[in-house]
């Protein structure tokens, strides 16, 4: 028995399942780590921490927590309610990680919240396109010109915020438990749920490989993924953006390819807004102005958004192509990271069963064509106690005895 498993693990190993094996490490680390701090007694109040009554909040404090900006961990510290009312307001598994907005209608991690200076430069830039720029280009251009760039930023800034809240189509938690659980431990799983199995494909030797996720709980469908940074599988995971603090995957794919061609456009019209501001001397008989550098020191705003729009158009306008292929092969970053890019195409060669076999219609298919779906775990939907979905269980241990490390 052991030696299946261990052959079987040893055949199938790969990046994600050394990742998976770090992360349970990380894992076993930091619940040891919660323990020896639950275990020591905090001396200097340990009053508090024997009043479990919740604080008395006022309606302004209630709002913020319980509905602007909510976090369950918290919510379940302090809530004046025993029974969370909706799915948003429950989160059991301590590594879910999750933070709410406005009622459930928004969500983003507790990781660093980069994609805030994300949106500062998106702000920032229309702000001072607005103050410094608009005027002038109203006045002496066209009022269209303001309007269109006004157009392409409002659409930025709506994909944006798409981007990084959404769902990125989130998998629900133990939906495939095996077996028995006792202390919220999975006892003697099935040996298949430690491989990698091929599903059966229409052209005969290509396959369709799916595996079980040890933490969620789940046979992944294909081309799913487990977000180490979330901590939850993902429909068509494509990558944990960090610059979004969201992951991108088969629900929110769509409006992060918008987002990237919108602020692309925004930031080549803005450059080509300003430069016609520092260069419109040469269009006009009569100018005050009769060279570039005097137009400098005349408008030097105009100079600082030129710079600040194509330093902002160096890395969407790269991942821009970078996507623009990928969805024309109809692949994830991951699959492209992971097969393509660095496994050896003769030995193990990456077959893209998903392909539609033709640019365009792959193009078209991950562009346009493709809904965003429906939301597996609804935040807002009513919480109905003992839901499953919500339930912490320990992550399948695949230290069992039967395995050790060296057949690995
Ligand atoms: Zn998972
Ligand atoms: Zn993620």
């Amino acid at each position: 028995m052991s030696k299946r498993r261990g052959n079987s693990m040893n055949d199938h190993m790969d990046l994600d399942s050394l990742s998976d094996i770090s992360r349970l490490h990380s894992i076993d680390q930091q619940q040891q780590n919660d323990r020896t701090k639950l275990s020591q007694p905090i001396s200097d109040e340990p009053e508090q921490e024997q009043d479990t009554r919740p604080p008395n909040l006022t309606i302004l404090q209630r709002f913020i927590t319980n509905w602007l900006i909510m976090d369950p961990v918290l919510l379940e510290k302090y809530q004046h309610t025993k029974t969370p009312r909706r799915n948003y307001q429950v989160q059991k598994s301590e590594d879910l990680i999750y933070i709410y907005l406005f009622g459930g209608r928004f969500r983003t991690i507790k990781a660093k919240p980069i994609s805030l200076l994300t949106g500062l430069v998106i702000f920032a830039g229309g702000i001072l396109f607005w103050v410094f720029e608009a005027s002038w280009l109203w006045h002496h251009i066209s009022p269209s010109l303001v309007i269109t760039f006004t157009y392409l930023w409002l659409l930025t800034a709506m994909f944006y915020i798409k981007s990084c809240t959404s769902d990125p189509g989130i998998v629900p938690r133990n939906l495939h438990l095996p077996k028995t659980i006792q202390d919220g431990k999975i006892k003697n799983p099935p040996d298949e749920y430690f491989n990698t199995v091929s599903l059966p494909y229409k052209v005969k030797g290509e396959k369709v490989q799916v595996k079980y996720c040890s933490t969620c709980h789940i046979w992944r469908p294909p081309k799913t993924s487990h977000c180490g940074v979330c901590e939850v599988c993902i429909l068509n995971h494509d990558h944990h953006c960090i610059y979004l603090n969201n992951c991108i995957g088969e629900r929110n794919y769509k409006y992060f390819l918008w987002f990237l061609l919108f602020s692309t456009s925004s930031c080549v019209y803005m450059m080509i807004l300003t430069m016609i501001h520092l260069c419109h001397y040469r269009l006009v008989a009569n100018s005050e102005i009769h060279d570039f550098a005097t137009s400098v020191v005349r408008y030097p705003a105009s100079l600082f958004l030129f710079i600040y729009s194509f330093i902002a158009w160096i890395y969407p306008m790269g991942l821009l192509g970078f996507h623009t292929f990928l969805t024309g092969k109809n692949i994830t970053t991951r699959e492209y990271l992971n097969y393509v890019y660095k496994k050896n195409k003769k030995t193990n060669p990456f077959v893209n069963v998903f392909t539609s076999h033709s640019i365009l219609k792959n193009l078209y298919i991950n562009w346009l064509g493709k809904s965003s779906g429906v939301a597996l775990v609804r935040p807002r939907d009513k919480y109905t106690p003992g839901d499953i979905r919500f339930e912490a269980i320990a992550p399948l241990d695949i230290y069992s005895s039967e395995i050790s490390l060296e057949d690995l």
